[in-house]
């Protein structure tokens, strides 16, 4: 069994996205000697974040014909290494931020640390049916997604029908804004009213393109013509129990985000949605030398590039807090 072993730093990053990476680009090169933790399949998500279970990646600037989503979080772990981040494929476990310097556990690591960042992001949800799976069990990346502002503008969804799955404000947005693409929108909702705010909801039903398909449920996707790609739903109607078929060539899950602030365990200030609390146009958390960025503190834009802005954010917050406690080279190494 392997020996755990403890380690001092001045800056521990914990979480493998754009926001952590860009964290420890910006940190290395600053000479803080960041030590990350990237986690192990931590909530289900490899090394390398949200980006490694998409393909394409057409928005992140820089790459004008896109890029594989792994290859752009291989690209950033590159970098990150590159400039001296140390980084351990472990999943931080609980950490201990009530008295300074801050402590970080893993299974085999235990990091004794001057300033932390917090960048372990969220999870989209989905929805588990027949068709639903990734790679040959299913249509994910191949007509089904998580994020309508990601994936949306593919020509696959251009002038097709579309559905989206949600009641709440994101399923009105995610909606609206694929009518933009979609020749028809359909929200399917197995409620009958929305949760979603009025405003959003009014914004929805009187977008001509978009219709409701309420108490509805999808129980299967499936493709047409033998192509890989999705085709149509199997839709039940909740109450009447019949099973309808609804051709679309897209489906969007807009049933939330899950935050991965569980292991922090009641230590920063979390919203009602679990996600972390920054001073606004800050990364501050609240407690003083302990930083966040990207999706973990994000319910609004959720990002690659906006990820990304707060994780360099969060290493210059993180070194002028150093340089104001005078933590000095060396000191914790
Ligand atoms: C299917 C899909 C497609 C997308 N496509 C695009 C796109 O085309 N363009 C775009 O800009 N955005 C896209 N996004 C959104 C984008 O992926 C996210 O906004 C971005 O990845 C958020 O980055 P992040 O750094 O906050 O963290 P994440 O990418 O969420 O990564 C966080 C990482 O931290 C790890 N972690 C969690 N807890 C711990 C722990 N306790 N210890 C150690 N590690 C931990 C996780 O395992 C994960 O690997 C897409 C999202 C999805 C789901």
């Amino acid at each position: 069994m392997e020996e755990h072993q403890v380690l001092k730093t001045r800056v521990c990053i914990i979480g493998s996205g754009p926001a952590a990476h860009t964290a420890a680009i910006y940190a290395a090169r600053a000479e803080l000697q960041p030590i990350l933790f990237e986690g192990w399949m931590a909530n289900d998500i490899a090394p390398g974040g949200q980006l490694t279970t998409t393909s394409d990646v057409e928005n992140f600037p820089g790459f004008p014909q896109g890029i594989l989503g792994l290859e752009l979080m291989d690209n950033c772990r590159n970098q990150s290494l590159r400039f001296g981040t140390r980084i351990f494929t472990d999943t931080v476990t609980k950490v201990d931020f009530s008295t300074h310097p801050f402590k970080i556990f893993s299974d085999a690591t235990t990091v004794i640390a001057d300033s932390v960042i917090v960048a372990t992001g969220a999870v989209a949800k989905r929805l588990k049916f027949c068709g639903s799976g990734d790679g040959d069990v299913g249509f994910w990346n191949k007509g089904i997604s998580a994020c309508a502002v990601c994936d949306g503008a593919a020509p696959i969804f251009r002038n097709k029908p579309l559905a989206v799955i949600g009641g709440g404000d994101s399923a009105m947005e995610e909606a609206n804004f694929l009518t933009k693409y979609g020749s028809q929108v359909y929200i399917i909702h197995r409620r009958d009213t929305f949760r979603a705010s009025k405003i959003m909801q009014s914004r929805a039903m009187n977008n001509p393109k978009i219709q409701v398909l309420w108490n509805s449920a999808v129980v299967e996707a499936y493709a047409e013509d033998q192509k890989r790609v999705l085709g149509g739903l199997k839709v039940k109607n909740m109450e009447s129990g019949e099973v309808s078929d609804l051709k679309v060539s897209g489906l969007f899950f807009a049933i939330g985000h899950e935050p991965a602030t569980k292991f922090l365990d009641g230590q920063l200030e979390l919203d009602s949605d679990g996600y972390v609390v920054t001073k606004p146009g800050t990364t501050l958390t609240s407690v003083h030398g302990v930083f966040a960025a990207g999706d973990v503190q994000d319910k609004k834009y959720r990002q690659a590039i906006t990820a990304a802005g707060t994780g360099c954010m969060a290493a210059l917050d993180a070194e002028h807090y150093l340089q104001e406690i005078g933590s000095q080279v060396g000191e914790s190494d």
